[in-house]
């Protein structure tokens, strides 16, 4: 659990409070410098965008502080008015991370896990190495809040007991911390978010590299968009020293990537949760995933019941900055594939 202290507390963040729960370590395991991670990943470019200019005061080491402040230095170099950021080091006499076990002891890598076309298809490319699956969980985090539905998570459980694979929980609310909604988070938080939250069990477990997997559609917008989660932004995320965080499978369309996933393992395939809505249903019919998955399954020629799907989904295009990207690539595909087999 860390606290937030700040003057104006209640016109920045909903709750002075971040919790954190690890399915497979100890809360003592956490080290301060992790803590002070986590706060920064989460609390630092929410407070830089907004006040502009920001004094932090927490147990810092000089190469910590050093990082924070050229990460929103690259985070916001779009914004009109650059934040700037001063730090002030309190002492602790905290544990500091023993980075060998980085370099010398990483057996696997990690791989951010969704359960969506992106991450099962990265999934399938690397599952004989059998990554560890790293999972953020908690409220509105997107179909994966598991106290108002637990499908993806049978869904999870049922994948790593058939596949021998390892899935690492981390609970948190951060979400619940800020007024705005996803597509600011994504742009200015989540990709530090993910990274520091599991940063603790990267190191328990020694990992060596994580990968996130995304599509196309992301490189084909301008960077303003989902910024701290581009792959022109992530390997600028990890601190010197930690597990690098690879962006792979960009180069595929989202329509590509599950013709590829099929084609290659359809078992794995078969585990598809990719619902906006979380409720009991494992596709709700309506929300924009489940018309996409819906045209994309009939688009490739795969059975809906493959995946759990139930016949008969509307089909209607998305109208987002982002949204919008998927339909228009899954029309060249159409044709593409008309062409291809007319020869
Ligand atoms: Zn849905």
């Amino acid at each position: 659990m860390i606290k937030i202290y700040t003057p104006q507390l209640d016109s920045l963040f909903k709750t002075d409070t971040i919790k954190l729960v690890y399915s497979t370590i100890k809360p003592s395991t956490v080290t301060m410098e992790e803590a002070v991670d986590i706060f920064c990943s989460v609390v630092l470019p929410h407070a830089a965008v907004n006040w502009k200019s920001v004094k932090i005061k927490a147990p810092f080491t000089e190469e910590q502080a050093e990082h924070w402040i050229s990460y929103i230095e690259k985070l916001t170099e779009l914004e009109k008015q650059k934040p700037t950021i001063e730090v002030e080091f309190i002492s602790s006499q905290h544990q500091q991370i023993d980075k060998s076990v980085f370099v010398s002891e990483g057996k696997n890598n990690g791989l951010y896990f969704g359960g969506g076309v992106e991450s099962l298809t990265a999934l399938s490319q690397m599952i004989e190495q059998k990554p560890v699956l790293l999972s953020l969980t908690g409220p509105l985090w997107m179909n994966n809040d598991h106290e108002s539905s637990d499908i993806k998570k049978k869904l999870e459980d049922e994948l790593v007991d058939r596949f021998g694979l390892m899935i690492a929980r981390v609970w948190n609310n951060c979400k619940e911390l800020f007024r705005e909604g996803d597509e600011y988070i994504n742009m200015f938080i989540t990709g530090g978010l993910m990274y520091y939250s599991c940063a603790p069990l990267i190191r328990e477990l020694g990992l060596r590299a994580i990968f996130h997997a995304m599509e196309y559609e992301h490189l084909q917008l301008k960077i303003e968009y989902d910024r701290s989660i581009q792959p022109k932004f992530t390997l600028s995320i990890p601190r010197k020293g930690l597990p690098p965080l690879v962006s792979i499978l960009n180069s595929l369309t989202k329509v590509e990537l599950l013709e590829m996933l099929y084609r290659q393992n359809p078992q794995l395939c078969s585990y598809l949760y990719s619902c906006l809505n979380n409720t009991s249903k494992r596709w709700c019919g309506e929300c924009g995933k489940c018309r996409r998955i819906a045209a994309y399954c009939d688009a490739i020629g795969i059975p809906k019941s493959h995946i759990g799907m139930q016949e008969n989904i509307r089909y209607k295009a998305e109208k987002g900055t982002l949204t919008k990207l998927f339909w228009k690539n899954l029309k060249k595909y159409k044709s593409k594939r008309k062409k291809t087999f007319n020869i």
